[in-house]
C-alpha cells in the first residue's frame, strides 16, 4: 500500500472507515464540528453547533528535503547542524558524566508521544509523534544556508561554545566542509556591534538583485543535492522592526516595487521571505522582527506559498504560555508578570541594542494577550490588562546559558495574593535547535496535505499560506489577517494532534474516559 521512496511504513495502522490509502495518498473524511456563538444583550450567549465535512488528502511519500538556514554560522545554526550530523553518523562522545549518545531531546516530533486511544483495559496508549503518519526524519535533512560571516561550521561551532569538546573534536571534519553562502547585510537592521562579523556578503546594493540571488542560491542547492523540497528558516540576528509605510510595504505590489527601487525600509529578512515566496519555498521566521509586513503576507497569499513565524518559543515564553493559561483558567487573576533575562551569547550581544531589544520585547509581551482576553470575569472594568515587563541584559560570562527569572503576582480569593517565582537556567541553543527541526518537519508535512469540502468537485488545495499550525514553536504566532493568534501551548498542541488524527480518520482527542466513568 505504501509507495516507494523515503516514505515509510509507520508503526501505527488505523482501521477507520473514514480513511484509506489510495495510490500513495491517505484520503480521509472528516466532520469538523464547532459552534457559532452570538453574544446577546444581558450577558447571554446563543450557541449553535456547526458541522462541515472535509476530505483531506496526504501524500504519504516524504520528500527529500533541504533546510537552508539564514544565520547558518550562528549558535542555533551550528548547533543544529552538528546535532544532525552526530545523529546521522552515530557519533558518541564523552562528557564528564560519561559517554553521551546523540539524540533529539526537546523535539516534539522526535522525542514526544501522542495518545492514540486506550487499550482493552481502558488505559491510555501512546505512540511516538512521528509514527502516526510518515514524517521527514532529521537525519535525512540536507543542511545549507547563508551567513554574513564566512566562518566554516567547524569554526562557527567552536565560536558558539555550546557543544562538548569531545563532540566538536570528532565532528569538526564534517562541519568544516560546510561553508555558509554569502548573505545580505543592511547595517541599519541589526545592532552596530555585529559589523565585525560581516565579511561574507553578496556584491552590490540592488535589493531586487538580492532577491534574485537568493532564489538562485536555493535553486542551485536543490539541484546540487537532488532535493525535491527546500525549507528556509531565518535564525539570523534579530532585526529592528520595519516601519509599515503606506505605498511601501502595505501591499504585495508596493513591496515588490519598493524592493525594485531598493527602498531603505525593506529588511534583509523580508528579502529572504520574498525570494522564497516567489518560488513557493516555505519560509519560517525564527526571530521576532516583523519580516512579514502586510505586503509580504499578501504576496504569500497570492503565490499560495507557506510562511510561518515569528520568533522561536523556547524557554521562558513557552513556560509563560503554560503558566499564564493555567492561572487564568484556574480563576486566579494574574496582576503582573516581571520577566528578567541575562545571556552572554551573540544573540544577547545583538539584543543589547535598543531597537533590536524592542523587537524581542514586543514578541515576548504578546504571549499572554489572548489568555487574558479569554476571561472577562477576571479582566473587566476593574482592569482588563496586566503589568508585564521584559528585561534582557547582556552578560558575556554566562555564554549560551541563558538565565530567565520570572515573577507572577496574582490576586486570589478575598483579596489574597500569590507570588510564583521561577528561576530558569538553560543552554539556549540546545533548547532552540530542536524547534527548528520540528518547524522543518511539520512544514514539510503540511506541504503534502491538501483538502476540499466533501461533495465538491474542486481540486484539492493546500492549507492557507500562513501556517499557524506551527505556532506551538513560535513566540508571537503569525495568524491569518483578521484572526487573533492563539498563544496557549496546550491549545496549540491539541490543534496539531487533532489534525494528525483527522488525517488518519480518527476523531479529535478527548479525555472523556467513559470506560472508567460509566458503569
Ligand atoms: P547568533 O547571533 O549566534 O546567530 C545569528 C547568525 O546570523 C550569526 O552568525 C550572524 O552572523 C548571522 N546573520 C546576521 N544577519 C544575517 C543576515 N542578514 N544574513 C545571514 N546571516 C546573518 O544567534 P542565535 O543564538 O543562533 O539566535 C538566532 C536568532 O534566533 C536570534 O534572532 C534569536 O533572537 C532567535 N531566537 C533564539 C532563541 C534561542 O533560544 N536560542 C529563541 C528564540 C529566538
Amino acid at each position: 500500500e505504501v509507495p516507494d521512496g523515503l516514505s515509510g511504513y509507520t508503526s501505527v495502522k488505523v482501521f477507520s472507515e473514514r480513511a484509506k490509502v489510495e495510490d500513495g495518498f491517505m484520503v480521509s473524511d472528516y466532520t469538523y464540528e464547532n459552534a457559532v456563538v452570538k453574544r446577546v444583550p444581558g450577558g447571554k450567549y446563543e450557541v449553535t453547533p456547526t458541522k462541515v465535512d472535509y476530505q483531506f488528502k496526504l501524500d504519504m511519500r516524504v520528500s527529500k528535503t533541504g533546510l537552508m538556514m539564514v544565520g547558518l554560522g550562528g549558535n542555533n545554526g551550528s548547533t543544529l547542524t552538528a546535532t544532525i550530523l552526530a545523529n546521522r553518523y552515530g557519533i558518541n562522545f564523552r562528557t564528564k558524566q560519561g559517554v553521551q549518545e546523540p539524540n533529539y531531546y526537546g523535539s516534539v516530533t522526535q522525542a514526544s508521544t501522542l495518545k492514540l486511544g486506550v487499550d482493552e483495559d481502558g488505559n491510555d496508549v501512546y505512540a511516538p509523534f512521528n509514527e502516526v503518519l510518515p514524517m521527514l526524519h532529521p537525519n535525512d535533512i540536507v543542511i545549507g544556508g547563508w551567513d554574513i560571516n564566512s566562518a566554516n561550521l567547524a569554526d562557527a561551532m567552536a565560536r558558539s561554545k555550546v557543544l562538548d569538546y569531545d563532540l566538536q573534536r570528532q565532528i569538526a571534519k564534517h562541519m568544516a566542509q560546510i561553508k555558509p553562502l554569502p548573505s545580505i547585510y543592511y547595517p541599519d537592521f541589526i545592532a552596530a556591534n555585529q559589523l565585525d562579523r560581516a565579511d561574507n556578503l553578496i556584491d552590490g546594493d540592488s535589493k531586487w538583485d538580492h532577491v534574485q540571488r537568493i532564489r538562485q542560491d536555493i535553486q542551485d542547492f536543490k539541484v546540487k543535492n537532488e532535493l525535491e523540497k527546500v525549507i528556509v528558516v531565518w535564525t539570523a540576528n534579530t532585526e529592528r522592526y520595519s516601519e509599515i509605510i503606506r505605498g511601501v510595504n502595505d501591499t504585495a505590489e508596493n513591496l515588490i516595487k519598493s524592493i525594485q527601487i531598493s527602498h531603505d525600509e525593506v529588511a534583509p529578512s523580508t528579502i529572504f521571505a520574498v525570494a522564497c515566496i516567489l518560488d513557493g519555498v516555505p519560509f519560517i521566521n525564527g526571530s521576532p522582527q516583523n519580516t512579514f509586513v502586510p505586503g509580504c503576507i499578501e504576496l504569500a497569499e497570492k503565490n499560495k506559498s507557506f510562511i510561518g513565524g515569528d520568533d522561536l518559543k523556547s524557554g521562558q515564553t513557552k513556560l509563560k504560555s503554560v503558566l499564564a493559561q493555567f492561572l487564568v483558567d484556574a480563576g486566579i487573576r494574574v496582576l503582573s508578570i516581571a520577566s528578567y533575562n541575562h545571556l552572554g551569547n551573540n544573540d544577547g550581544y545583538n539584543l543589547s541594542a535598543p531597537k533590536q531589544f524592542r523587537s524581542k520585547e514586543i514578541s515576548k509581551k504578546s504571549v499572554v494577550d489572548d489568555i487574558i482576553a479569554s476571561n472577562h470575569i477576571l479582566y473587566n472594568q476593574k482592569g482588563n490588562t496586566i503589568d508585564h515587563c521584559i528585561v534582557i541584559k547582556y552578560l558575556p560570562a554566562v555564554g549560551d546559558s541563558k538565565v530567565a527569572m520570572d515573577e507572577y503576582y496574582s490576586e486570589l480569593m478575598m483579596g489574597g495574593h500569590n507570588t510564583i517565582s521561577i528561576h530558569n537556567v538553560c543552554e539556549d541553543s540546545l533548547l532552540a535547535s530542536p524547534l527548528i527541526i520540528d518547524l522543518t518537519v511539520i512544514a514539510e508535512f503540511f506541504s503534502r496535505v491538501t483538502y476540499r469540502k466533501t461533495g465538491s468537485e474542486d481540486e484539492f488545495e493546500k492549507f492557507y499560506p500562513v501556517l499557524s499550525v506551527l505556532s506551538y514553536w513560535l513566540k508571537a504566532p503569525l495568524a491569518r489577517p483578521g484572526y487573533e493568534p492563539v498563544n496557549g501551548l496546550n491549545k496549540q498542541r491539541t490543534a496539531l494532534e487533532n489534525l494528525l488524527r483527522a488525517f488518519v480518520g480518527l476523531g479529535p482527542q478527548n479525555e472523556l474516559k467513559l470506560e472508567e466513568r460509566l458503569w
